[in-house]
């Protein structure tokens, strides 16, 4: 069945012909929640299932978290939060982004809470009337969006006086929870709390991402929530945190070898001619390129892994398809043939954090630049 909201077909199998796919261990989703609810003690977690659950297939991720009694999700944007809707979702959801002020009949069409994170956002709450649930945003160092902590006390105390809006919390998001140096969070903690007191009345708070869940109890205890995203899918944003947290890699991304060649000594792979053989090479051909999602930074610096070995991927990727040389034709190499299953990452030999660091990019991004094109399926 596919849905109107849906910007992906849903999980039903694989297309007859499909080498790229998005293997997605729906146990090891469970057992990440079950740590971070270690770490949040008895404070209620909001799965963040924003941009698709991070590229892991919202409708995956909203089952299993919904299994295990989750009772609020974030998304970034108004048609996420209908894509809940469509899956069936009851619970509250909250949107993070600040909405355009022609957005606002949308929250109330598909019940979803509300950042207000500005006064002219607030002004036109305070005008339009329509029942709404709002969570404010101030800011506190991160510089993106959210009241200024000035002007904060007095548009809660307007919009709690509003008869049509509900005040559910007052949060905000830190820039540097998941670092070695914690100064920076720990001074948005004390301005976040000084806004706190100043409005008096007890209100929600939440502010804890996942590094912060991890790094910072200031955060955590005695709130109304805690929004980790990246601890469910099994990544972490940064080295410090990826060596404190034990979770599992919920994706593994792979790829078939469809092609296998001889490259004589000097001859050149793919476009651009950046590759060259400096010995006789066998070469194979992979059914994945930067169309699916796959940094193009990978060319000449990434690896994939075939029947648990490390292979370099050579020249540049192409849109549909990249290149990793085998070695010598009598090398180790000599046992991968057309068909076999190309890991870039996920399971055990090869982690997102590593292939992220050959793109230059965080493991976040890997999962969550996947395109349409690669089918997220449910491990059996
Ligand atoms: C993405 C996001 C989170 C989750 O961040 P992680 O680092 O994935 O835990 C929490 N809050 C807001 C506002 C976000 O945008």
């Amino acid at each position: 069945m596919s849905d109107p909201l849906s910007m992906r077909q849903p999980d039903s199998g694989t297309a007859p012909g499909t080498s790229t796919r998005a293997i997605i261990d729906l146990e090891a989703m469970r057992a990440n929640l079950g740590e971070v609810r270690r770490y949040a003690g008895g404070v209620p977690v909001m799965a963040v299932v924003k941009a698709d659950a991070y590229g892991h297939g919202v409708e995956h991720a909203v089952r299993v978290f919904q299994e295990e009694g989750v009772t609020m999700f974030g998304v970034a944007t108004v048609p996420e939060g209908a894509r809940l809707r469509a899956l069936g979702v009851e619970t509250p959801v909250l949107v993070f982004g600040q909405p355009l002020v022609e957005y606002l009949p949308l929250y109330e069409k598909y019940g979803l809470d509300l950042t207000v994170a500005g006064e002219e956002i607030a002004e036109a709450v305070l005008r339009d009337g329509r029942p709404v649930r709002v969570h404010i945003k101030v800011e506190t160092g991160m510089h993106r969006l959210g009241l200024a902590i000035s002007e904060a006390p007095a548009v809660v105390a307007r919009l709690m006086a509003a008869p049509h809006v509900e005040v559910a919390a007052l949060w905000t998001h830190f820039a540097a929870s998941d670092a070695a140096d914690l100064r920076y969070a720990r001074q948005q903690i004390e301005r976040f709390d000084e806004v706190v007191r100043a409005i008096g009345a007890g209100v929600p708070t939440h502010l804890a991402n996942s590094g912060a869940l991890v790094q910072l109890p200031a955060a955590v205890e005695g709130r109304a929530l805690v929004r980790p995203g990246g601890l469910l899918y099994g990544l972490a944003s940064s080295d410090p945190l990826e060596r404190q947290v034990r979770v599992r890699p919920v994706m593994r991304l792979v790829s078939r070898v469809v092609h296998i060649h001889h490259v004589a000594s000097g001859e050149s792979v793919s476009y651009g001619c950046t590759w060259r053989a400096s010995r006789p090479s066998r070469v194979a051909t992979v059914a994945a390129g930067y169309a699916d999602g796959l940094p193009r930074q990978w060319s000449n610096r990434g690896h994939v892994s075939i029947r648990g070995r490390r292979y370099p991927i050579v020249g540049r990727v192409c849109m549909d398809m990249l290149m990793v040389d085998l070695g010598t034709p009598a090398g180790t190499g000599q046992a991968v043939a057309t068909g076999d299953e190309v890991v870039f990452f996920g399971g055990s030999d090869l982690s997102a954090a590593q292939a992220a660091e050959w793109a230059d990019t965080m493991a976040y991004a890997l999962p969550a630049g996947l395109t349409n094109r690669v089918p997220r399926i449910a491990a059996t």
